[in-house]
């Protein structure tokens, strides 16, 4: 069924949507994006995904406001007109076309696209199942805190995940976990304490990261924000990943080693039913 997506403003049939080949986010990936997830037909932490988004532009210098171009009201739109109940929705922002050069136009239009897919979200298998990671060097430039579309590393390492049989991989820098290919990277240890890397340039600061450690705050488990190891990993628990799809889903083994009980485990599942029920309850419609 071809969906209607929304560009520069137009919303369209998918195969009548287009973008220059001479857009800067084709030629330099200078383009930033969110993905937010949509259950029950409402979005998922929209208000957070908006200020990362402005922090991304602003970090890049690229001149859009998410409220002037009304980014909210695109979102419902989009999910109204191509009658979405759960999945997500891609938004990209790229500084616009120019010539192709390395210095950047002092003047070009931003184009914007976004678009859905309808994704089963609550109901993941892979959550149920628990996730395989294995570790690899990260060799990604050192603004990960910029959520731009230079992810060709990640779709490296993930593909190389499910080449050899496995989910993901965890990148690994000066010994320590940064991030997945495509989430944030827990652990709970043996005295029940989550452990997750601070927020700094190392890792994508993410929303739904943010979101599970206020629950967890609340729901009064320690946290503890520092660098972890492999080796801690593979001594700890419980394992997870967080992001706006895969919400909190349990990792059960990381290099071959089964991790606690190598099935997922009763803490990571109080986290996930926590974080799935906080935001039913905070829906943007
Ligand atoms: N780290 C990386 C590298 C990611 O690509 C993502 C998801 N895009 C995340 C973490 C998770 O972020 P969020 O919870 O905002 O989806």
């Amino acid at each position: 069924m071809s969906r209607i997506v929304h560009v520069n403003g137009a919303y369209l049939p998918e195969a009548e949507a287009s973008v220059s080949i001479f857009d800067r986010g084709l030629l330099f990936a200078d383009a930033v994006y969110e993905v937010t997830a949509v259950i029950d037909g409402g979005l998922v932490d929209f208000d957070a995904h908006q200020r990362r988004l402005r922090r991304s532009l602003a970090e890049l210098g690229i001149a859009f406001d998410p409220e002037a171009a009304d980014l909210r009201g695109i979102h419902r739109e989009l999910i109204a007109r191509n009658n979405l109940s759960e999945g997500l929705i891609y938004l990209q922002v790229s500084r616009g076309s120019a010539d192709r050069s390395f210095v950047q136009p002092a003047q070009a239009t931003p184009t914007v696209m976004l678009f859905t897919q309808a994704q089963a979200l609550v109901d993941n298998p892979e959550a149920a199942r628990g996730l395989r990671v294995i570790t690899r060097p990260d060799l990604r430039w050192h603004r990960r805190d910029i959520k731009t579309t230079q992810l060709l590393y990640p779709s490296m390492m993930k593909s190389l995940a499910v080449a050899e049989g496995v989910d993901d991989v965890w990148m690994l820098e000066a010994g320590t976990v940064t991030e997945g290919s495509s989430s944030n990277a827990h652990i709970i240890t043996r005295d029940g304490r989550l452990v997750t890397r601070a927020l700094s340039n190392d890792i994508l600061h993410g929303i739904t990261r943010a979101a599970v450690l206020d629950y967890a705050r609340e729901a009064a488990l320690a946290v503890e924000e520092r660098a972890f190891t492999p080796a801690e990993v593979m001594a700890a628990e419980e394992a997870f990943i967080t992001s706006a799809t895969a919400f909190v889903s349990p990792v059960v083994e990381i290099d071959g080693t089964p991790i606690g009980s190598g099935c997922p485990g009763p803490a990571v599942a109080r986290l996930r039913s926590l974080y799935i029920a906080e935001s039913r309850a905070r829906l943007s419609r």
